[in-house]
């Protein structure tokens, strides 16, 4: 691949006076307004004293302006780093002293706790107090025209956090080829066209909203309906001008509770992606008996962009994220071994979308990706005859009871279908006998009643008695992370002496 990133994304777009950016106000911001925006904010990094490999860390809304200025570092050959804006100051802090950025771009009100997480000496830049006001003040004095930048093919492009469920964070390193091979694949594949407009209210600190939504329309020529977060009301008033949407599986379920989503307002649409974490088969069978549309799920991390997808023609199988995209190639290991079709194992990945590597992190870089450039997922998989790949969960969240392996996946399955049930998270505990034992933490939906009793009774008959809940715990809401993610870790250690003495 011979192009940067900016040059793939943006360079056909100069003077291209078609809206990139839709804002729910109906106001547009053209790729030719986004071209000169990224070009003027490249030269300002550049005044700023940041340096072709240097980190740029944004901790901001999603306000076009992130969005040029996520451009202008790529533009400008920086790495570009973004952090979640709800992080508190210590995790700033930790985040900023393990990057090291040349400069640290953020909110006006995070500017005001400054000494609580920048280290002396790092430069600080606001953004503006309605989201963009300062950063494209601090452009103006800048010209337009900007000198390309040689960095390309292997050099950074971005550090992305991971989302931090099963421990600490971790920078994966994301090289120019990385990102635009993957954006490649997934217009081909999702068959983007410049006549889309995707609803896009995905977080742009995460891969899903930034590189798998952003990259893969803007390379293709779409606009987009710029959210900035998912708000039912606003997602049910804006999709009738949508071509397609991309979510995690709670937009779909937030959805499908409202009664006034039906068929009339989606006849415009062509495709409904899901992603980031498990789609029930409920939500799928309900989404599509509700709207006509079959959701199509895919697959993928932080580390390598997207690996798998069901196919936009052809078969979408519910409960498999599909096959592995084009360029992708996808083993199923047990003890570093390829195990049999069918049978469960360590997913691992292979190909031009997975990461240079943790930053700073060598040993655990070296651990998970071998030199023949395998990457240990982490995530628990089978692949059936044709191809398809289920995820059963992560590794870590298996649980070993009595010699037997659960995968909490299941157990969670049957137990959301019971009434009165939000969701729920199945961990193993310490068992004295078991090694681990069985538990339901259930989150009831708000104004119901649920008793444990009543949902043993529920899964009797439907599991096998080993993988039934040795104890339900029922609770208000599960913890969650940054990004919606269920931190099991958290309730494993909240609960770990249950089943002591
Ligand atoms: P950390 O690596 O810091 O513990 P994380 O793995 O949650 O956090 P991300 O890279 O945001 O960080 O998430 C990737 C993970 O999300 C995958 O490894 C997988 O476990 C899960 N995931 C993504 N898509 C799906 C899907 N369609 N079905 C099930 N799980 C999915
Ligand atoms: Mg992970």
């Amino acid at each position: 691949m011979t192009n940067t990133l900016f040059d793939a994304l943006m360079g056909a777009h100069q003077g291209d006076t078609r809206p990139v950016l839709i804002r729910p106000d109906g106001t547009q911001i053209s790729y030719d307004g986004l071209y000169r925006l990224s070009g003027r904010l490249a030269n300002m990094l550049a005044a700023q004293g940041v340096e072709p490999g240097d980190r740029v860390a944004v901790q901001a809304g999603k306000s076009p302006e992130a969005m040029a200025l996520y451009l202008a570092t790529v533009r400008a050959g920086a790495v570009f780093l973004p952090l979640n804006p709800a992080y508190t100051p210590a995790e700033i802090a930790y985040f900023i002293g393990d990057a090291e950025p040349a400069l640290v771009v953020c909110d006006p009100a995070r500017a005001g706790q400054r000494d609580d997480f920048m280290p002396s000496g790092t430069r600080l830049l606001t953004l503006g107090a309605d989201g963009g006001g300062s950063l494209t003040e601090a452009a103006k004095g800048h010209p337009e025209e900007h000198r390309p930048c040689a960095r390309k093919g292997r050099d950074l492009a971005a550090i992305l956090y991971t989302s931090g469920t099963t421990g600490r964070s971790k920078g994966a390193m994301l090289s120019h080829d990385n990102l635009l091979s993957n954006a490649r694949v997934l217009v081909d594949e999702w068959r983007f066209t410049p006549d889309d407009v995707l609803l896009h209210a995905l977080p742009i600190f995460h891969t899903h909203g930034l590189f798998v939504a952003s990259n893969v329309v803007m390379l293709s020529g779409g606009a987009m309906i710029w959210l900035a977060k998912f708000d039912l009301d606003e997602v049910i008033r804006l999709l009738p001008r949508a071509t397609a949407m991309m979510g995690v599986p709670t937009f779909y379920t937030r959805l499908l509770d409202r009664p006034d989503f039906d068929r009339d307002l989606v006849a415009g649409m062509r495709l409904f992606t899901s992603g980031s974490a498990p789609l029930l088969a409920e939500t799928h069978r309900a989404f599509e008996e509700r709207t006509g549309h079959r959701i199509l799920e895919r697959y993928g991390m932080t580390e390598t962009s997207m690996s798998t997808s069901n196919p936009y023609e052809g078969d979408r199988r519910a409960g498999t994220v599909g096959l592995p995209l084009p360029g992708v190639e996808l083993r199923i290991t047990a003890g570093g071994k390829p195990v049999a079709a069918g049978e469960i194992g360590m997913i691992e990945v292979r190909g031009q979308n997975v990461f240079r590597g943790y930053w700073r992190m060598p040993e655990k870089t070296a651990e998970e990706l071998t030199d023949d450039g395998w990457f240990t997922t982490g995530d628990l998989g089978q692949v059936d005859g044709d191809g398809y790949v289920t995820i059963v969960g992560r590794d870590k969240d298996l649980i070993i009871s009595g010699g037997f392996n659960i995968y909490p996946k299941e157990v969670e399955e049957e137990i959301d279908r019971l009434p009165g049930v939000l969701e729920s998270a199945v961990i193993g505990l310490p068992h004295p006998d078991l090694g681990e034992g069985v538990v339901a933490v259930v989150a009831r939906r708000p104004g119901a009643h649920i008793e444990p009793e009543a949902i043993l009774a529920g899964l009797e008959g439907r599991l096998a008695r080993f993988k039934q809940p040795r104890q339900v715990l029922v609770v208000e809401a599960l913890p969650r992370n940054a990004m919606g993610k269920v931190q099991k870790a958290a309730l494993r250690a909240e609960h770990a002496g249950l089943f002591a003495g």
